[in-house]
């Protein structure tokens, strides 16, 4: 059986039997499917709750993290390290977005010009996030060029936007690196159904539509946004946030998850009085068609269930899912906690109060 997915989708990507979402080249690589929309109910949240901009905070971990991306070509791309150089390899590297920023869902590039220690403009339509976007272009060039560069944006229209990079006066104020531990990766025992033609799972065409011409990834059941994401990425963005503002903040990305599940409730079919277990069960069996881990095994009893989950990503976004969801079907909030016993595991515990 073959897929709708695009032909190019498969040629970079793997679902994962660790329930991640791998490169098809490149060991460590980690990305998931995330919805878009979470980014501005978390900043909203926080900027209104801690009363502090956080902008600058996302940006810059957003430099980081593509910086991060790039250190790691290498390793993807045997020899990368030194041909990066060469003016004709950048060239190649700078119009690859062109072609995987569709396939990410982070938009359409338009037309790019790039002249390296100079100028670099592109245009982009439909950008999942313009800020977050332009810092991690900026961080793709700083990385190549081995020099700081300034970013600006101007709007051209209805979702199109132009961002201009040119190298930064302060020379001094190269990004700091960023240091990633991968975490150890817990062998999996997942087992998607695949395409025939192209080899990514069948359920990913079921689940999700590309627009490649829009450069959009879309929710089928929610209509909702979504797009690729590497591990760094986010997990950079959540704990830049941390450190400068305070645990509170990982608080504050659970409840933007229940905001957003209470938002979808009815397009994710789950209503008041349902059975608790079979929606929960549902939706982490599908963790890993998103790249966020494998569902090992849930127990309940009358005052709480327990859920145990191999290779998670980012533990506040699913702690915010089982809330939102025991808070449309019970009509009432409940705690959820959770630990890791053993690197690659977690244990949540809703209580049912
Ligand atoms: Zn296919």
């Amino acid at each position: 059986m073959t897929c709708g997915t695009p032909k190019t989708l498969g040629e970079f990507f793997r679902w994962r039997e660790e329930g991640i979402i791998g490169l098809r080249f490149g060991k460590s690589a980690r990305l998931a499917i995330i919805e878009v929309g979470i980014y501005d109910s978390l900043f909203e949240k926080v900027e209104r709750i801690m009363g502090k901009p956080v902008k600058h905070i996302i940006l810059e971990s957003q430099k980081k993290a593509a910086i991060k991306m790039f250190e790691d070509l290498p390793e993807i791309v045997p020899g990368y390290g030194s041909l990066k150089n060469f003016n004709p390899v950048r060239q190649l590297t700078v119009r690859f977005y062109k072609i995987i920023a569709p396939l990410l869902g982070l938009g359409q590039f338009e037309s790019i010009e790039y002249h390296p220690g100079k100028l670099g403009r592109v245009k982009i339509i439909n950008p999942h996030n313009i800020d977050m976007l332009s810092a991690s272009i900026t961080g793709a060039i700083e990385c190549l060029e081995g020099i700081p560069y300034d970013s600006g944006i101007e709007v051209l229209g209805e979702n199109k936007y132009l961002v201009t990079i040119t190298p930064s006066a302060n020379k001094n104020e190269a990004t700091e690196r960023l240091e990633f531990n991968f975490p150890r990766l817990i062998p999996g025992k997942t087992k998607l159904a695949n395409c025939t033609r192209c080899g990514v799972p069948l359920v990913v065409s079921e689940r999700f539509k590309w627009d490649i011409e829009k450069g959009t990834l879309i929710d089928k059941r929610t209509g909702a946004r979504l797009h690729i994401a590497t591990i760094e990425l986010l997990t950079t963005v959540f704990r830049e946030l941390a450190v400068e503002l305070g645990n509170e903040v990982n608080d504050l990305l659970v409840e933007a998850q229940v905001d957003w599940t209470l938002k979808y409730r009815g397009l994710l079919g789950i209503s008041e009085g349902a059975n608790l277990e079979d929606i929960y069960s549902e939706y982490l069996r599908d963790l890993p068609v998103y790249g966020r881990g494998n569902f090992v095994s849930m127990t309940t009893d009358d005052s709480k269930t327990t859920i145990v989950v191999e290779n998670p990503f980012q533990p506040e976004l699913l702690a915010g899912s089982l809330k939102g969801f025991f808070q449309v079907i019970k009509r009432k909030s409940c705690e959820v906690t959770w630990e890791s016993p053993s690197e690659g595991v977690l244990v949540y515990t809703v209580e049912h109060g």
